[in-house]
């Protein structure tokens, strides 16, 4: 085991995170050792930390959005060497022989993928602990290459954000052509808008915040729909072909659903917990509507959407924060006050 290294923590549900320290593994001959530059903060480490899912565990260490530089591989490693930038995301292992890992979907790995924290190593004890810390080590093929070209900061949100909104509209196919809805303009909904953007789609975000509407249009909407306004909910209804819902609770689904065209999809990322109110049979019967879900993507489309943004300068809009601060930074992200990644620089483990 290494020496112990920096972290922050939470205890328990309360969520409320202190300096906690805790010691990587040495690298094994398929490793990559990473000193951690970045981290996301992604609202699952809030639901996470708070136990909102009902599965946490604890002392636990969030953060999977991971973006920092190579100070050691093991002597099997070839894609990465010291030196170079690197991520990690959501997951850090999975069982490799199912169907789902076979085709490169270790997300919906049937044993259930490791997570990088709030989960427990394929030895069935160690736990796992996240991305606010100085340091990591992780067997190369849960590691994705960055590009230097791309600025280390603002690339950690793409690590779960940017491919879990790149992965359904690649796998829904949008494209130039459609009409394409975002909901729910934070962390996820603000990568959303960039690639469905980016793919040639119209595309339409739709938002609870009013103010939020310039904001929305300068990362790649061509409309803003306010969701609080049935008439222009009203006005729009029957007209979509894809919708992205990234809203993080339980809410009533009905009124998205009536935006879709006769066989159009909505995908849900967001919300884990049950749907309420109830969604109507009609909302889905009347038109051969489906709904669907995502979860993040797999190892290979991960890298994908990686060099999908070198190739065309997309990065998230951040705003850096010190670990320090990451109990007020939880509550802004709670009132949706976020535009769009509260991103943590690392440096400021150093401060305690
Ligand atoms: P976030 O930055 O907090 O953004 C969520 C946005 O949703 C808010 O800014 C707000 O946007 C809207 N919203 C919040 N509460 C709402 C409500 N009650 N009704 C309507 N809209 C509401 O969160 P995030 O990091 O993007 O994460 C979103 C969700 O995705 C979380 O639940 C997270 O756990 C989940 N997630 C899932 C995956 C996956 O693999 N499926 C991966 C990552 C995250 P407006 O102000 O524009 O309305
Ligand atoms: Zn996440
Ligand atoms: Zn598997």
């Amino acid at each position: 085991m290494s020496a112990p290294i920096k972290a922050y923590a939470t205890p328990s549900a309360a969520g409320i995170l202190a300096p906690f320290s805790l010691q990587r593994r040495e690298p094994g001959a398929h490793d990559v050792a990473i000193d951690i530059l970045y981290c996301g903060v992604c609202h699952s480490d809030l639901h996470q930390a708070r136990n909102d899912w009902g599965n946490s565990l604890y002392p636990m260490v969030p953060g999977h959005e991971i973006v920092g530089r190579v100070t050691a591989v093991g002597k099997a490693v070839a894609k990465l060497k010291v030196g170079d930038y690197a991520g990690v995301g959501c997951m850090v292992d999975s069982c490799r022989h199912c169907e789902s890992c076979k085709a490169g979907l270790e997300q919906y790995c049937v044993e259930g993928a490791t997570l990088t924290y709030n989960g427990i190593e394929r030895d069935g004890r160690t736990p796992t602990f996240g991305g606010y810390s100085e340091k990591v080590v992780v067997e190369e093929r849960f590691v994705v290459k960055i590009a230097p070209s791309l600025d280390p900061k603002a690339v950690a949100p793409l690590l779960c954000a940017g491919i879990t909104t790149y992965s359904p509209l690649r796998h829904w196919r949008v494209a130039q052509g459609q009409k394409v809805g975002i909901i729910g303009l934070g962390g996820l909904g603000h990568m959303g808008v960039k690639f469905a953007h980016a793919f040639g789609a119209h595309t339409v975000m739709i938002t609870t915040s009013a103010h939020k509407a310039e904001d929305a249009k300068r990362l790649g909407a061509d409309e803003v729909l306010i969701s609080k306004d049935a008439a222009a909910m009203k006005k729009q209804a029957g007209s979509f072909d894809f919708l992205l819902n990234t809203i993080p609770n339980g809410h009533d689904l009905n009124p998205y659903a009536a935006l879709l065209k006769r066989d159009a999809t909505m995908t849900l990322v967001g919300a884990l917990t049950a749907l309420e109110p109830a969604l109507q049979g009609y909302s889905l019967i009347g038109g051969r509507k489906n709904i669907s879900g995502s979860a993040i993507g797999g190892m290979a489309e991960t890298q994908e959407m990686l060099d999908f943004c070198a190739e065309h300068g997309i990065v998230s809009d951040v705003e850096v924060v010190a670990i320090q601060d990451i109990n007020a930074i939880y509550e802004r992200l709670l009132r949706g006050d976020v535009r769009y990644r509260f991103v943590i620089d690392m440096a400021s483990l150093a401060r305690g």
